[in-house]
């Protein structure tokens, strides 16, 4: 530790400085979120002393009694929120007041647009935290104590730039931190205009907050007498011990936003409370929006966990899988060691318990959400849909109940908006039909365009439309649903089944063996670039198109495994052809050399249309302008 007496002067990091700037821009009509803010962060500070004390009872000894108090002093224009928390050190406050340590942020800063509005709610995913402070005050200071040390410093900065550290004194251990009002902002060292900010925010906070008693009347003509007695101004029971009815809504929303950080309202919550062989609570939030770092696989993600009560840890990850990312809550299990440890929850049979239930809470609350909200189902679907999709290949236990949540574009209604359940699709599926049908491609329009959808759309059939990365992935570990096999029409033979009847098969049947000699040349003139060469009966409009072979990864599977880095074997498709097209027609009245430019050029065109790109187009566009110009 150096031995600086005085001030010391450091430089913020420069995402602080740049944070401190946008976010007194784009806060102002939220200003009071300052107090929830360091009211927060003090109630961190005890949890996180309370936890250490469990082992080390000395550090708590002399003043075992926790609370954050709140004062003002009119004169000096300053408000001060003091806890008997955990304290920072010398370098704490370096680090933890100095730089802003959460990942992304660099990213998350480049995404601000200057738009005072979005800004404000991407600031507030984002967890404004400290320096929020400075919203409403010119010059904050903090002066704090470690637990267990005996030496105090104070940290104290302008906001702009830079900070200084000096020595200083505190009369045990805990933290004070004050602000310096600017003038416009004064207003907030009214009494009771603090205490409604507190009561709005801090209910649920298990700390008491406490304010000094109002000053008693005074006598006539006499001066009324300051109180020096404090008060507890918020409820300071932790919200999720309380009963649900005796919970508003606005109160879980406002914990809501106290745990996640985030400035909207949450979606929808589940709280419920087991007792019997296992014993918990748990109090669970679906977002309303995706946080700007959702696809930050790093990211920081989890419960806040609580053993009896006793805050144990954030970001409790054991209790969610990673495709329930987005969940935010508290878990309070009686049935965990006080003196758990990452660890222990890692290997503990009551974690993977937990762990279930939490995951049954959370689709059985999405699955209520998309039966009588399906608006904000919809808009859940749109922020995270892709992340539950994971859920798929992740959780093979509850595959079923994901699969029922998922949503689809379809060519029920052509358009890119992905509302179609697959319970929709079966409910329309025609008597006949007894599989569901789906095309995965690089984007809608090359989905909605396929010539794979040609006879699906003159018998009037309908087909799910996928175009996110995720989808074939995902789709590949579900082959089906209620009974119902999912497949994918751009893979293997095409078997409508009972879709196709006698006389349909006859007629095909009929032009497979008639076309058989033209087959033959097709394979001779495409060689080792075609797996089979077979008649088509899935074209009505295009003269030809490939297939993925049954058994094989498909074609878009194998771009995407491609453009991850995976090193792929080359999988060769099989060609398609519709011997009734007059192009096809046309082509097999060439002799052999002409035929076989005009077969490339059938073939090339189809591989476009599947992937949107060739491996030699400058040859294809050669051969085109030939036979353009014939
Ligand atoms: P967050 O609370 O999300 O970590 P903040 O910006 O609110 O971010 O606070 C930054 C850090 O400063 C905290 O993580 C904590 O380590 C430290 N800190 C802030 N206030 C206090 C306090 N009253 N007592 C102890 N540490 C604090
Ligand atoms: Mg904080």
């Amino acid at each position: 530790m150096s031995e600086t007496v005085g001030a010391e002067k450091h430089s913020f990091q420069t995402e602080v400085k740049q944070l401190l700037h946008l976010m007194v821009h784009s806060l102002y009509s939220n200003k009071e979120i300052f107090l929830r803010e360091l009211i927060s962060n003090a109630a961190d500070a005890v949890d996180k002393l309370r936890f250490k004390s469990l082992d080390n009872a000395d550090l708590i000894a002399n003043d075992p009694d926790f609370r954050i108090r709140v004062t003002t002093d009119e004169k000096a224009g300053t408000i001060t929120i003091s806890d008997n928390g955990i304290g920072m050190t010398r370098d704490d406050l370096i680090a933890n007041l100095g730089t802003i340590a959460k990942s992304g942020t660099a990213e998350f800063l480049s995404q601000l647009s200057g738009d005072q509005k979005k800004d404000s709610s991407l600031i507030g995913q984002f967890g404004v935290g400290f320096y929020s402070g400075f919203i409403v005050a010119d010059k904050m200071s903090v002066i704090s104590q470690a637990a267990g040390t005996d030496e105090a410093f104070e940290w104290s900065s302008a906001g702009e730039g830079e900070f200084e550290i000096s020595e200083a004194s505190r009369s045990g251990r805990g933290t004070d931190v004050v602000l310096h009002l600017k003038e416009s902002e004064k207003e907030f060292l009214g009494d009771w205009r603090l205490r409604s900010i507190i009561s709005k925010y801090s209910d649920h906070i298990s700390v008491p907050v406490e304010m000094l008693k109002p000053a008693q009347p005074a006598e006539e003509g006499e001066e009324p007498e300051p109180s020096t007695e404090f008060e507890a101004v918020n409820k300071a029971t932790a919200l999720w011990t309380r009963g649900k009815s005796d919970i508003s809504d606005d109160e879980y929303q406002e914990f809501y936003k106290h745990i996640s950080h985030d400035f909207a309202e949450p979606m929808c919550w589940a709280h419920n409370k087991v007792e019997g062989k296992q014993e918990y609570t748990s109090l669970l939030y679906i977002p309303k929006n995706a946080p700007y770092d959702l696809w930050n696989r790093e990211r920081a993600r989890g419960v806040k966990l609580y053993v009896q009560r006793v805050f144990i840890m954030d970001d409790a990850e054991q209790f969610l899988p990673i495709y329930l990312r987005f969940v935010r809550g508290v878990l309070d299990s009686n049935d965990l060691p006080l003196n758990v440890s990452r660890e222990i929850l890692q290997d503990s049979s009551v974690t993977q318990s937990l762990k279930n239930a939490c995951v049954k809470r959370v689709l059985t609350l999405l699955e209520k959400q998309a039966k009588n909200s399906p608006e904000d189902y919809q808009h859940f679907w749109s922020q995270f849909g892709n992340v539950l999709k994971e859920g798929l290949g992740e959780d093979f236990a509850n595959k079923d109940a994901i699969a029922g949540l998922l949503r689809f574009a379809s060519t029920e209604n052509d358009t890119d908006k992905q509302t179609v359940s697959l319970s929709d699709y079966i409910g329309r599926m025609k008597d006949s039909q007894d599989k569901i049908y789906y095309i995965a491609a690089e984007s809608f329009a090359t989905a909605k365009n396929s010539p794979h959808l040609e006879v699906f759309r003159k018998k009037g059939i309908e087909v799910l439309l996928m175009f996110d990365r995720i989808d074939e992935w995902a789709l590949s570990h579900l082959s089906e649903f209620d009974g119902k096999k999912l497949v994918s029409i751009t893979q293997g033979d095409l078997d409508l089944g009972d879709l196709e009847d006698e006389a349909e098969k006859q007629e095909r049947e009929k032009a497979e063996k008639e076309s058989q000699p033209l087959v033959e040349r097709f394979k001779e003139a495409l060689g080792e670039q075609v797996k089979d060469v077979k008649v088509t009966h899935r074209l009505t409009d295009s003269p030809a198109c490939v297939v993925s072979p049954e058994g094989d990864m498909s074609a878009q599977m194998a771009r995407l495994m491609a453009a991850a880095g995976q090193e792929m074997p080359e999988i060769k498709p099989v060609f398609e052809f519709n011997p009734e097209h007059p192009l096809v027609k046309r082509a097999s009245e060439q002799q052999e050399a002409d035929f076989s430019e005009w077969a490339l050029l059938l073939f090339d065109q189809a591989m476009l249309a599947e992937s949107g790109s060739l491996k030699d187009p400058g040859s294809f566009t050669r051969r085109l302008n030939k036979l353009l110009l014939k």
